[in-house]
C-alpha cells in the first residue's frame, strides 16, 4: 500500500518535471522575496543591532568554527563527487545543491513566521551542511539512469520511489524526532536551533521527493538523441540496473528506527502537552505586548547604508576564517571542475554498497534514447569480456533489444568497448592488455564451457581450437561467433578456419581479406556469418557538371573501360554547359497482399481503402512508425478475393524498404480491425515491386523519379564523341527504342543505366540488388539547335530506388563515397535532399555513360576498346583450357 502510494508519486513527479520544477523554483523565490520584504528581515549589523550575538561570536572558539565550516565545504565537496561518478559532473550535483538551499529558505522563512529569532545561525549552518546526504540523490539518480527510454525513466524513478521513499520519509522522521528533543532543552538558543533544524529536514525531504526526481527526470530526458542522432546533452555512461533486492532497506534496521522514533514520539508529547503544557510559550514564545524584552534579543536600528553597500563592504573586510574558508571552497571547486575527469560507474559500484553484490545483471545495449556507452580504462579492459549475446547496431535499435546472459559490470564495459572500438584505436587498446598463455591441446569441453561462462575470464582465455570445439558441440552458436568472442574480428577468424576445412581447397579463403575491418558496423545491420569483405575497386568519372555543380562520381566495378567511358561522357557533357535534372516523384512503395472470404468483399475493402476517411484512417496508422515515413497513396489492386495495396510513402533519407514495410505491418493491423475476417498473406505480396522486373515500377514508378537533360554541341560530339549526331540519334531509335520493344523490354530502353547504377550503388552502399528496377530508363536523342547538328539527349528514370541513411550506407568506405557527392547521411535542412541528390547524380552519370557508349557503338569502338581495356591477359595467357605453347 505504501509502496504503491511512493510508486505512484514518483511517477507522478517524473511525468511533469517542468511543473514540479518550475513551481519548486518559483516558490523558492517567493520565500525569498517575502522573507526580504515583508519586514520580517533581520540582518544583523544592517538593520538589526545583535549585541550579545557579537559578543557570543567573540567568545566562542574562532578555531572550532572555522574547522567546521571547513569541514562542511570538504563534505560538500565529496557529495559532488559522489553524484560524478554517476556520469553527470554538475547537473545532479546542483540540482542536489538547490535542493539543500531552497530547503534552507523554506525552513528560514517559517521561521520568520513563527517570529522567532534566528540569530547565531550563521554559526550553526556548517553543522547543518554537515546533516546532508547526497547518497539518496545518488541512489534514486542510480534508478533512473538504468533506463533506456524517457518511459522507462520514468517508470524506474517510480520504481526508485517506491523503494527508497519509505526509508527516507522514515529517516527525516527519526532526524526530526532527535533534533526536536533539542527543542525541550530550555536553552533558548539551543531551542531555536533545533526548530531550524526540524524545519530543514523536513524542507528537505519534501524539495528531495519533489524537485531531485523531477530534475533527474528532465535532464535525462534532455540527453535522449535528437532526430539527427546527437545526443542533446549525453551523459558520460549509465549505470547499471540494480536488483530491487539490492536497494531494500535493512528491515532490522528499519524496525529499530521506527521503535526509536515511536519512543521518541512519546517522549515529545509527554513533555509538551502533558508535563509542561506551557513550556512551549515560556521557552520559544512569541514576546508578549507589555512583557519585558529579552536582553538577548535583537534590536531594530535605521539602516545607514544600502543593503547592497553593506554586504560589499562585509565581503571586502572579511575575517581570516572567513578567507580561510573561502580559499578552500575555490580551490576545491577548481580542482572539481578543471583537474577531475567522470570517473566510471564501476568504482562506485565499489563504493557504493547499494550497486555492490550481486553480478546478475540485466543489462540492456546502450540505446539511443538515453545513454552513451563510454570507453572503459584500459585497467578495466585488463579483464577479459564475458558472453555477448547482443551487438549494438544502428536503426531499429529498441526492437533488437535483447537480456544477455549474466556478466559482471566490468566484463560489460569490455564487451561494449569491443563493438565500440573501431580500426587504429581497437588495435590500442587490444595491444595494452596481455593476452593470457594458452595451451598448445584443447582443454576437455567441460573446462572449456566453465572458463567461457566465468565472467572473470570468458573466451580470451580460450584457445582457437577450443572456442572451436565450443562451437562444435553448440555451447557458442556459430552464427554468433564474432558477437561472442572478446574482438569480433576473432570470431570472423575462427569461422574461417572451421569454413576452410570444409572447402575444395583448404587456402581458398587466403586471398579474402578480413583484418582491419569494423565489424561493429556490419553485425546485426548488414551481413551475417561473417568471413571477410570485398574489396572491389572504386573509380572516378568527373567532374559531372549537374545543375550548375561539380560531381566527382565514384564508381564501384571490375569492367573495364566503364568509368573510362562515363569519364568521357562527363567531359562531353561539360563542354556542352552542364546536365539539368529534375525530381518528378519521391516515393516508396511496399505491396502487401490480403484476403477476404468474397470478391465482394474484397471489392468492400477497396472501395473503403480508396474512401477519405479510409486513407486517413490507414495513414494515421502508417505514420505513426516513424518519424520519416508519411503515407501518400493508396494503390489497389483486386483479384478475384485477392487485395493488392500499394503503399506509396515519403522516407525522408532512407530508401525506406525497412520503414515502411513496419509501416504497412501497422497499417494492415488497424485495417483488420475494421475487417475482422481479412487475412493479412504476406506484407509483400510482389506488388511493391521489390527487385524483380516489373511494369507497375516502370509506370506508378518507385523510389525516386528522375529526369535529365543535356545538349552536347555538334563540334564536342564530333571532337569528343568522335561521331555525329545523326549517327547517334539513328542508333538510339533502333536500338533503344525498336530494339527493346523488339525484346519486349520493360523500362529498358537505353544503353547501359544498369552499368552506372550498379557501380554507384556499390560504391555508395546501397542495395544493388534494387539496380533491377532502378535502371529502369528511357534514353531519348534528338537533332538540336539552328543546323541540326547539335545532339539533345535526355535519361528518365522512374524508380530509382536508393536513401543515404540506413542499410550499407553506414559502412565507413561507402560513406566515404557517399561524402564525395555531398549527400552522406540526413540531410540536416530538408530530410529527404540528400536522398533526392543522389538520385539526380544518378540519374545524370547514367546520361554521361549513354552519351559514351552509344557514341562507341556509332563509331565502332565498342569492340576494339574492350578488348584492350576490359580482356583479361592473365586469363588469356594462364588458363589451361586455352592453347599456348606449354610443354606437355
Ligand atoms: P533503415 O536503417 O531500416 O531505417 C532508416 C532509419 O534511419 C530509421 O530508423 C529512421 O528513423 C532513421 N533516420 C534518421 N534520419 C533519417 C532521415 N533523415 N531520413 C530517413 N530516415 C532517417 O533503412 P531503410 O531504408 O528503411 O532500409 C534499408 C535496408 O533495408 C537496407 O539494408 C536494405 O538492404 C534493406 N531492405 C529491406 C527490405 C525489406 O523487405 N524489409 C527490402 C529491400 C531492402 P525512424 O525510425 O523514425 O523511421
Amino acid at each position: 500500500m505504501l509502496t504503491r502510494l511512493f510508486r505512484a508519486h514518483g511517477l507522478l513527479v517524473a511525468s511533469h518535471p517542468w511543473e514540479v520544477i518550475v513551481g519548486t523554483v518559483t516558490l523558492t523565490i517567493c520565500m525569498m522575496s517575502m522573507n526580504m520584504f515583508t519586514g520580517n528581515d533581520q540582518i544583523c549589523g544592517w538593520n538589526f543591532d545583535c549585541p550579545k550575538t557579537e559578543e557570543q561570536i567573540l567568545s566562542s572558539d574562532i578555531i572550532i568554527l572555522t574547522i567546521t565550516r571547513c569541514i562542511a565545504i570538504v563534505y560538500i565537496y565529496f557529495q559532488f563527487q559522489n553524484l560524478k561518478q554517476l556520469g553527470s559532473k554538475y547537473i545532479l550535483g546542483i540540482a542536489g545543491l538547490f535542493t539543500i538551499f531552497s530547503s534552507f529558505v523554506f525552513s528560514t522563512v517559517v521561521i520568520h513566521f513563527l517570529d522567532k529569532e534566528l540569530t547565531g545561525l550563521n554559526e550553526a549552518l556548517p553543522f547543518f551542511l554537515l546533516l546532508i546526504d547526497l547518497s539518496k540523490a545518488c541512489a534514486l539518480a542510480k534508478f533512473a539512469l538504468s533506463s533506456s527510454s524517457q518511459d522507462e525513466v520514468r517508470d524506474n524513478i517510480a520504481r526508485g520511489m517506491a523503494i527508497l521513499g519509505p526509508t527516507f520519509t522514515l529517516d527525516a522522521l527519526v532526524e526530526c524526532l532527535v533534533i526536536g528533543v533539542g527543542t525541550m532543552s530550555g536553552v533558548r538558543q539551543l531551542e531555536i536551533m533545533c526548530c531550524f533544524g526540524c524545519m530543514s529536514v523536513l524542507a528537505n525531504y519534501f524539495v528531495f521527493m519533489t524537485f531531485f526526481p523531477a530534475c533527474v527526470s528532465l535532464v535525462l530526458e534532455l540527453s535522449r538523441e535528437s532526430q539527427e542522432g546527437h545526443p542533446i546533452w549525453q551523459l558520460s555512461h549509465f549505470s547499471r540496473v540494480m536488483e530491487e533486492e539490492d536497494n531494500k532497506p535493512n528491515p532490522v534496521t528499519q524496525r529499530v528506527k521506527i521503535i526509536m522514533s515511536l519512543g521518541l514520539v512519546m517522549v515529545h508529547a509527554h513533555s509538551r502537552w502533558i508535563a509542561e503544557p506551557l513550556a512551549i510559550n515560556t521557552t520559544v514564545g512569541i514576546p508578549q505586548v507589555g512583557m519585558e524584552l529579552d536582553p538577548l534579543s535583537p534590536r531594530r536600528i535605521e539602516p545607514e547604508k544600502p543593503l547592497w553597500h553593506f554586504y560589499l563592504t562585509r565581503i571586502i573586510t572579511m575575517d581570516i576564517e572567513q578567507v580561510i574558508c573561502l580559499a578552500l571552497a575555490l580551490l576545491l571547486a577548481v580542482k572539481y571542475i578543471f583537474f577531475e575527469q567522470v570517473e566510471m560507474e564501476s568504482t562506485l559500484s565499489l563504493k557504493n554498497p547499494i550497486t555492490m553484490s550481486t553480478p546478475t545483471l540485466s543489462l540492456r545495449r546502450p540505446s539511443a534514447t538515453c545513454c552513451r556507452q563510454e570507453t572503459p580504462t584500459p585497467k578495466s579492459l585488463s579483464f577479459a569480456p564475458a558472453n555477448v549475446m547482443t551487438t549494438p547496431t544502428p536503426g531499429h535499435k529498441e526492437e533488437r533489444d535483447e537480456v544477455i546472459r549474466p556478466v559482471t559490470a566490468v566484463a560489460a564495459d569490455n564487451q561494449l568497448k569491443s563493438f565500440f572500438v573501431m580500426g587504429e584505436e581497437e588495435k590500442e587498446v587490444h595491444s595494452e592488455t596481455t593476452q593470457p598463455s594458452l595451451p598448445q591441446q584443447p582443454r576437455g569441453l567441460n573446462d572449456c564451457v566453465a572458463i567461457l561462462n566465468n565472467p572473470e575470464l570468458g573466451p580470451r582465455f580460450l584457445s582457437d581450437d577450443e572456442v572451436m570445439l565450443l562451437v562444435n558441440f553448440k555451447h557458442i552458436p556459430a552464427y554468433k561467433l564474432e558477437a561472442v568472442m572478446e574482438r569480433p574480428e576473432r570470431g570472423v577468424a575462427i569461422r574461417r578456419q572451421m569454413i576452410s576445412a570444409k572447402l575444395p581447397s583448404s587456402s581458398a579463403l587466403s586471398s579474402l581479406p578480413y583484418t582491419d575491418y569494423d565489424y561493429s558496423k556490419v553485425i546485426g545491420t548488414c551481413c551475417e556469418n561473417v568471413i571477410g569483405y570485398m574489396p572491389i575497386p572504386v573509380g572516378v568519372a568527373g567532374p559531372l557538371n549537374l545543375d550548375g555543380k561539380e560531381f566527382q562520381v565514384p564508381m564501384a566495378t571490375t569492367e573495364g573501360c566503364l568509368v573510362a567511358s562515363t569519364n568521357r561522357g562527363c567531359r562531353a557533357i561539360a563542354l556542352g554547359g552542364g546536365v539539368s535534372s529534375r525530381i518528378l516523384a519521391d516515393s516508396m512503395t511496399r505491396g502487401p497482399i490480403v484476403r477476404l472470404p468474397s470478391a465482394c468483399q474484397a471489392a468492400e475493402v477497396k472501395n473503403w481503402l480508396e474512401s477519405t476517411d479510409g486513407f486517413q484512417t490507414i495513414k494515421e496508422a502508417f505514420d505513426s512508425t516513424s518519424r520519416f515515413a508519411r503515407l501518400q497513396k493508396l494503390l489497389v489492386g483486386l483479384a478475384g478475393r485477392n487485395l493488392y495495396i500499394r503503399f506509396h510513402s515519403k522516407t525522408g533519407d532512407a530508401m525506406g524498404m525497412n520503414m515502411i514495410s513496419k509501416g504497412a505491418e501497422q497499417a494492415l493491423s488497424r485495417l483488420q480491425q475494421h475487417f475482422p475476417e481479412l487475412q493479412v498473406v504476406a506484407v509483400s505480396g510482389n506488388y511493391c515491386t521489390d527487385k524483380k522486373p516489373a511494369a507497375i515500377n516502370w509506370i506508378e514508378g518507385r523510389g525516386k523519379s528522375a529526369v535529365c537533360e543535356a545538349i552536347i554541341p555538334a563540334k564536342v560530339v564530333r571532337e569528343v564523341l568522335k561521331t555525329t549526331t545523326a549517327a547517334l540519334v539513328e542508333l538510339n531509335i533502333h536500338k533503344n527504342l525498336v530494339g527493346s520493344a523488339m525484346a519486349g523490354s520493360i523500362g529498358g530502353f537505353n544503353a547501359h543505366a544498369a552499368n552506372l547504377v550498379a557501380a554507384i550503388y556499390i560504391a555508395c552502399g546501397q542495395d544493388p540488388a534494387q539496380s533491377v528496377s532502378s535502371s529502369n530508363c528511357i534514353t531519348l536523342m534528338e537533332p538540336s539547335g539552328s543546323t541540326g547538328e547539335d545532339l539533345y539527349i535526355s535519361c528518365t528514370m522512374p524508380s530509382i530506388e536508393l536513401g543515404t541513411v540506413g542499410g550499407g550506407t553506414n559502412l565507413p568506405p561507402q560513406q566515404a563515397c557517399l561524402q564525395m557527392l555531398g549527400v552522406q547521411g540526413a540531410s540536416q535542412d530538408c530530410p529527404g535532399e540528400n536522398a533526392r541528390q543522389l538520385a539526380r547524380v544518378v540519374c545524370a552519370t547514367v546520361l554521361a555513360g549513354e552519351l559514351s557508349l552509344m557514341a562507341a557503338l556509332a563509331a565502332g569502338h565498342l569492340v576494339k576498346s574492350h578488348m584492350a581495356h576490359n580482356r583479361s591477359k592473365v586469363n588469356l595467357q594462364d588458363s589451361p583450357g586455352t592453347c599456348t605453347t606449354k610443354a606437355s
